[in-house]
């Protein structure tokens, strides 16, 4: 258990007990460090104590925390409980970034917070916390929890040594050494403008690392997600992960197959929106974290094919993020496997598929292949498909196909996936060019737009019912290169 501890924390009186001393000269140490410390040896993690900085020891001000959090640490405090904003919102205010939410911990059970707040609900069954509602913010409030179950560690935890139930309540000294680094451990109390540190966290966040709190392997094998928030957080934060943190990931990243997929995904979602989705790759890899997440992120990346396109879609994300502008997790997804649904696409062709079923089979095999390692929730199958289905119609620009196209619901997502492949030399620039100006302009330089269609698919175009010839005919509309998905572009 000790291990679990930071270093700073370790107690003499802890080491003393496994060296070989003889009881007597044992007292009289105990007795002498008692003298030294006060009573440290009574001083368990459990009661460790904080180092308490005040108002003018950090960059926090009350002001810098939302009206609900303030109010729910103010009125806790007034009930008599302990009460601190918490985690992420302080580290992000430290570090001169504004919070996406403010988390609240508190030495009140949730029934107690529950009759302080007229207007706050209970939530989750296995661990409760409570939603404190002030007007349309909500504060999540949690009780002060231990890292796990004191007494029966060993049963809490899987053969890996994955923990299975994390439910008990602790001490505040006890919840900050639950958390991962110790950047996320601090807690601020914006009655007294006071920031309660029990982990070196402000020192380690003035100094840009990331540091594990505890022995890293151990906490790494309890929740191996937590690798990939050390990704995730050194690129968001610009932190650089500690050597010593960062020692275990290569022999413990296989655990990442161990946790269930939906937690898995959740996780890869954070980091692929977390507005540094390029930084955030690049640290995955250099940890050697993406195998098997996403097949892009194995693989693609490094294809001189499709590695722009997958990159540039990464880059649009993070630029939209920072302008404020709201993205869609299917866009960027279908971008990712863009990579993969175009090689089976080839391979469908070379059978001697057309177009049109090809991409069906390579998209239904793209989905496949990726639900064996990591399974892209089945909501956003729909958005994806049509996204890849609508761009060889990006290529079709006579007849009334363009106008067609331009009415489709999915006109708008589709062409900018388009126009981003286009700009990554994945498809045809010219194309793209076409449909910017093909949206914009007046109906009769539309109809003058129009290209000619070309032999092939022509015929094609006759055929009224059934749509099995719609769509078909990649090199219809005299672009330059015979189909945009071919090989050559
Ligand atoms: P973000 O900026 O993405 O919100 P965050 O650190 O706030 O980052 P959350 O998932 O909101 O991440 O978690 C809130 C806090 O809970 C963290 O700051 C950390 O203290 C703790 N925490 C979250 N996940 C873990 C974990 N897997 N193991 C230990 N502590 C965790
Ligand atoms: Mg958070």
């Amino acid at each position: 258990m000790a291990d679990n501890f930071p270093a700073g924390l370790r107690l003499a009186a802890d080491d003393a007990d496994d060296a070989p001393i003889p009881a007597d000269k044992r007292q009289v140490i105990k007795k002498y460090i008692d003298k030294l410390f006060g009573r440290r040896d009574r001083v368990t993690h459990k009661d460790a104590r904080p180092v308490i900085y005040g108002a003018d020891k950090h960059n926090i001000r009350r002001e810098d925390i939302s009206r609900c959090a303030r109010k729910t640490c103010e009125e806790l405090q007034r009930a008599g409980y302990l009460a601190f904003v918490v985690g992420g919102a302080v580290r992000d205010i430290l570090l001169g970034m504004k919070p996406k939410d403010f988390d609240v911990a508190t030495s009140a059970t949730p029934e107690e917070v529950r009759s302080v707040f007229r207007r706050s609900r209970i939530i989750g069954r296995r661990f409760q916390i409570v939603h404190v509602l002030c007007g349309p913010e909500v504060v999540e409030t949690s009780t002060f929890r231990a890292h796990f179950t004191r007494e029966a560690d060993e049963d809490n935890r899987d053969e890996h040594g994955r923990m299975l139930s994390d439910n008990v309540f602790g001490t505040q000294a006890e919840d900050a050494m639950r958390r991962d680094f110790t950047v996320n451990a601090l807690f601020y109390d914006p009655v007294k403008e006071e920031v309660w540190d029990y982990v070196h966290g402000l020192k380690d966040l003035k100094a840009k690392k990331l540091v594990m709190i505890g022995d890293p392997a151990t906490r790494y094998r309890e929740d191996p997600v937590r690798m990939l928030r050390a990704a995730r957080l050194g690129a968001k934060l610009g932190l650089a992960i500690d050597a010593k943190s960062r020692e275990p990931i290569p022999e413990l990243r296989h655990l990442l197959e161990n946790v269930p997929q939906a937690r898995l995904f959740e996780e890869i979602l954070k980091l692929l929106l977390s507005g540094n989705a390029v930084e955030c790759v690049r640290v995955l890899r250099e940890l050697e974290l993406h195998h098997g997440l996403l097949p892009l992120l194995d693989t693609a990346l490094d294809d001189p094919e499709t590695g722009p396109f997958a990159m540039a879609a990464l880059r649009a994300t993070d630029e939209r993020l920072a302008q404020g502008k709201p993205v869609s997790p299917a866009f960027l997804l279908a971008a990712l496997l863009w990579g993969q649904v175009e090689k089976n696409l080839r391979k469908f062709e070379d059978k001697g598929q057309p177009t049109i079923p090809a991409l069906h089979n390579a998209m239904h095999e793209a989905l496949d292949e990726q639900r064996e390692t990591l399974a892209i929730p089945r909501r956003f199958d729909a958005t994806m498909k049509e996204l890849w289905l609508l761009q060889p119609r990006f290529l079709q620009r006579g007849g009334h196909r363009p106008y067609r196209l331009l009415e489709h619901p999915r006109f708008r997502a589709a062409y900018d996936f388009f126009e981003l492949r286009a700009a990554s030399a994945n498809a045809p620039q010219e194309a793209a060019k076409w449909w910017e100006r093909f949206q914009d302009t007046n109906p009769d330089e539309r109809e003058r737009m129009l290209v000619s269609d070309e032999a092939g698919p022509k015929k094609k175009r006759r055929r009224r019912r059934g749509g099995k010839g719609k769509g078909k005919g990649p090199g219809e509309g005299g672009g330059p290169a015979p189909s945009d998905m071919s090989p050559e572009t």
